[in-house]
Order: C-alpha cells, then structure tokens, then sequence
C-alpha cells in the first residue's frame, strides 16, 4: 500500500495546517480547516451520541482556565512533568523517554535511571551528535500570568478535574444514584519537549473525556461488556489474547467490569468511524508507567504507518481524585449508600436562651451570639464568662440508614486529534494506476456527503447544478458546489478530503432531470433522477467496497 504525506495533502487541502503560518507558526500548535473541521465535528457528535445513548451519561462543559488549588489536589501541579535533556551543542531539547525508546532501551520513569541509560548508551543528539546535557524535570503544564496579589492560573492539562469538583452538581442530577458518568469535550493544554508527526504530539489538543463514578462495593456499569466481537489485547504480563471484552473480565484480564465495558465501547466507536479492527489493540500500562493517580491503565492504540500509537487511555482511577479535593478543599464530595437500619444515641446541644436572658439582660445578646460562634468564653463587662454552663446537653434516639462513601472513577479519555491522524493514516491511500490519492473515510465521518458538479460552468448546466444544490441543502443534505476546473480535477480534489458521492450535472440532465451519480471508493458512475440523489445518498452510505 502507498502512504500519501498525510501532512502535506491536510495542510494543501484545507484539513488541517500549523496554526499562524504566516508568522513562521509555532510547534506543536495546528488548527482545523474548513474540512477538517467538519470531520472533526463529526467525530465528537458521533462519540456523544454514542456516549450518551447509554441513558446515565450526561455532559459538562468546564473552563479551560484552572485554579491552582485544583491542581495541587489533583497532583499535576507537582507530578505533571516529563524528563528532558538538552544538546549542549544546538539546544534541542529531546524527552529522554523518547530517545530511548527510539534506540528499543528499555524505559524506567526515574531520573537517575535515565541519566545512567543515556550515559552507559553513549547516546548523543538526534539532531547534530552533539553531547546531551543533564536530565532534567520538564513541568507540562502552561501557566498563565495575572494581575498582582491573585494566585495564578494554568491551562487545564485535562478535563477531567471540572467534572470532579462538580461531583455534587451530578449526582443531584441523577437523583443520587450510581453508576453515571459525566462527559466533556474540550481542549487541554500540554507544553510538550517536542511536539511532532502533526496531530500526533501538539501543545495544545482536543479530548473528549468520561468519567464514570461507583460504588466501590459495587463497581458495575449498568451494561454489560460486549461479546459479540474480539479485541486484540497485551497484559502488562506479557500474555497477547484475542477476546471479547465481556471474556477478558470474566477471566480477570482485565480486571474492572466497566474498564472492560469501556474497552469494548471505544472499540464500537472507532470501527464506526471507520478505523480498521484489525489495526487496533489494547495495551496495559506496566506499573511503573502508570499516571500518578492510576492503578490500572489500557490504552487503546492504533496501528499507523510509524507504528502503534496511543489514542485513549483507559485508566482505573480509584478514589484518587474526590479523594483529594475532599481532603483539599474540605468539602463533601461523598456519595452515600444505604445500609441495614440501625439506632443510635446522638447528642443534641441547645443554647438555654431562658437562662441567659435571666442572667444577662442587656448582654444577653452578646453571649448568644459567642455561642453560636462556638467560642468557650466571652467577657461581660471586664469578667471572663464560662460558656459552657449555657448549654442544654440531651440524647435522642435516631436512625441511620445511610452512610457516606467516596466513589471510585473510571475514565476513558480520548485523544480527538490523535484519532484523526491515525484516522487519515490508515485511510488515505494512493490510487496505483493514477497517483490520485483517495480518503475513505465513512460517509457519517465526510466533511460533506457529496458535491454538486456541474460538467462545465455555462450551457445552463451551472443554473441547473445550483438548483440542485438547493434543492439538497433544503432536504438537509451537507452537500458543497464546484464549478471550477476540469470534471477530472474536480473528482480528483474531493476523493483526496473523503467526499462519497460526485453528483455531476450534464447535457442529459437538460433532457432527462437525471445526474451521474460517482462512488469515491469503487468510482462506478449510476445515473439517477435528481429526486431520488438525497434518498439514494443517505440509504447507501460509505458501502467499504474499496478497489
Ligand atoms: P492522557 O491523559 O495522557 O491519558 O491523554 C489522553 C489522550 O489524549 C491520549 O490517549 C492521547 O490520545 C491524547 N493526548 C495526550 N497528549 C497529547 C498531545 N500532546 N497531543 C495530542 N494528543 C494527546
């Protein structure tokens, strides 16, 4: 199979280009253009549907801009960083992971670890064989500045800690009952050490993240796993198995029930969109990989033309993060469950207004009021009172019935733009016979579902062509109209950004109100009345015939 520079057809097309070009860009920075937007929106609208068909899924739209105690609770603020090395020679500043990983070293996350392998590897610059500099922690997170006196603010490294402080505002929404889970689509921010492979590595990236909440006691998804298909799947024991979602939890490979209904979810969710299956495993993190606030990781990768790359995380966060924002911000973030009724004898303290109105008179304000502060004493009138005789202490019988527990997360987190570069990397392809290169993508996943062409811009065929186009953008079509350059050309163009049909207006269509019909895959041409191209478009879309 050829593999068409995936970058340079994006950026020459309108896909996707490094943003500010004009100003010589900044790495790892990329914006979508008028096609890649469209693919891009169709994607995120796929996932939540797909999300929140599930019935206990709702959504969540949080700032970027994040308070620095958030993120000292949550650990980024300390433990957010990779290791790099810089060339003493051309300055370039390389992830140590990286360059040990490049030369198949085995990696440890650990600094005096990876000072030792790049010493005892003799490893020099990638760029100019010059000598690597010390190992050095690289913080990941973008800090912004702000006016005098006020704590700082990052950019959120990940969404999920919006959805985490805001545990309380869910879980009245869904009545307070568990399992749901929050989504979001959003943009984080990481100042990577090299940005690279265009959508693969950038600073700043979108995530469509869901973060699903338990009991602990009853850590269960509403569905079960599926079984109806088989995922590839690599235990960080080593073990490869070829299983379906619902067998790897019942034989424990995957130990979590919704991790593995996740795992099988993701996987619905990238074949629809058109990833190839048999490009598509599922790796378990080794311990010493996992993020700070995980105890079992899988990631979903795909296969692309520079090997296996990461798209989702999967990850078993535990109670870490209510966790920590209940300990930090010391509010309630628990959940509560119900538990076998029992009686208990509580203490119930209650001022004795009676007596201090007697005592005090005209203080007997004063002397409330230090009650309610919970304070022990108060001065009257230069004399230090004791409170605590004011205080009517009793037992009353209650029952309790309920208690409060933190519950556990579970969260898959997928990497929008790398799921579009993996996207693209296994579906363009070069046409062997004409050099055209091809996209093809699903009809739900194109920018448009087709393009109105009229043969040539005159003979009445162009008036012709737009009403058409108009007749199809009022039936709701996502269609797009091109008049300019050769029939040839034209096709070439939207087969090259993943358009499915061709619709092309012609002498006949003059005489017979029929159109020729072009299939971006198989490129056979049908003629059809203008009436039916809406029906005929949506009732066959993307039919995967690929020549
Ligand atoms: P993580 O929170 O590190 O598990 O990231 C979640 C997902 O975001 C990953 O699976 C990637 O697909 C994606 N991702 C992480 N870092 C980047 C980045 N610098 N550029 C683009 N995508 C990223």
């Amino acid at each position: 199979m050829n593999d068409p520079d995936q970058e340079e057809i994006s950026k020459r097309r309108g896909i996707y280009l490094p943003s500010f070009l004009i100003y010589g860009g900044v790495s790892g920075l990329y914006d979508y253009g008028p096609y890649g937007s469209r693919i891009k929106d169709n994607v995120i609208r796929i996932w939540k549907d797909m999300m929140l068909s599930e019935g206990n899924v709702a959504e969540y739209d949080g700032t970027s801009l994040t308070q620095i105690s958030v993120l000292k609770a949550s650990g980024h603020y300390d433990r957010f960083f990779d290791y790099s090395t810089e060339c003493e020679n051309c300055h370039t500043k390389f992830r140590v992971d990286d360059l040990l990983e490049k030369r198949n070293i085995e990696v440890r996350l650990d600094q005096d670890y990876l000072t030792r392998a790049l010493k005892e590897d003799n490893i020099k610059c990638d760029k100019c064989g010059g000598e690597l500099g010390e190992v050095k922690i690289h913080k990941l997170m973008f800090q912004v500045e702000q006016g005098q006196n006020s704590d700082p603010l990052f950019l959120r490294p990940e969404t999920a800690q919006g959805i985490f402080v805001n545990f309380k505002e869910y879980y009245r929404f869904f009545r307070e009952k568990l399992p749901f889970a929050i989504i979001q689509v959003g943009r984080g921010y990481r100042n990577e050490i090299s940005p690279r492979k265009a959508l693969y590595r950038l600073r700043e990236f979108n995530m469509m993240e869901c973060e699903s909440f338990f009991d602990p006691e009853n850590e269960r998804w509403v569905n079960e796993p599926p079984d109806s298909f088989k995922v590839k799947m690599a235990a960080n024991t080593g073990e490869e198995f070829f299983i379906s979602p619902r067998e790897a939890y019942e034989r424990q490979i995957v130990k979590s029930q919704p991790l593995a209904y996740f795992i099988g979810k993701s996987f619905q969710f990238y074949v629809r969109i058109g990833l190839d299956p048999d490009r598509i495993r599922y790796r378990q993190h080794k311990k010493d990989e996992l993020s700070h606030y995980s105890s079992d990781t899988w990631d979903a990768e795909a296969l692309t033309s520079t090997g296996w790359i990461e798209i989702t995380g999967i990850a078993h966060r535990g109670t870490y993060d209510l966790s920590r924002h209940i300990e930090t911000s010391g509010k309630d973030l628990y959940a509560q469950r119900v538990i076998p009724s029992r009686k208990v004898m509580e203490e119930v303290v209650e001022i004795d207004y009676g007596l201090i109105k007697k005592k005090f008179v005209n203080d007997a304000p004063a002397v409330i009021s230090a009650l309610k502060n919970n304070q022990d004493f108060v001065t009257i009138k230069g004399e230090k009172i004791k409170l605590a005789e004011f205080l009517i202490k009793s037992h009353v019988e209650k029952i309790i019935d309920r208690e409060n527990f933190i519950p556990t997360v579970i969260e898959p987190s997928f990497g929008l733009d790398r799921i579009i570069y993996s996207l693209f990397d296994q579906n363009f392809t070069t046409r062997a016979e004409s050099g055209f290169n091809v996209l093809r993508i699903p009809s739900e996943i194109s920018p448009y579902e087709a393009v109105v062409l009229p043969l040539m811009p005159n003979d009445s065929l162009d008036k012709v062509a737009r009403e058409v186009f108009s007749q199809l953008l009022a039936k709701g079509g996502r269609v797009l109209y091109d008049e300019s350059g050769s029939i040839g050309k034209r096709y070439a163009r939207y087969d090259e950004v993943g358009i499915v049909y061709g619709i092309t207006i012609d002498y006949d269509t003059l005489k017979d109100n029929t159109v020729t019909l072009r299939h971006r895959d198989t490129r056979e041409q049908i003629r059809i009345p203008i009436k039916e191209i809406m029906n005929y478009v949506r009732s066959s879309p993307w039919n995967g015939k690929k020549n």
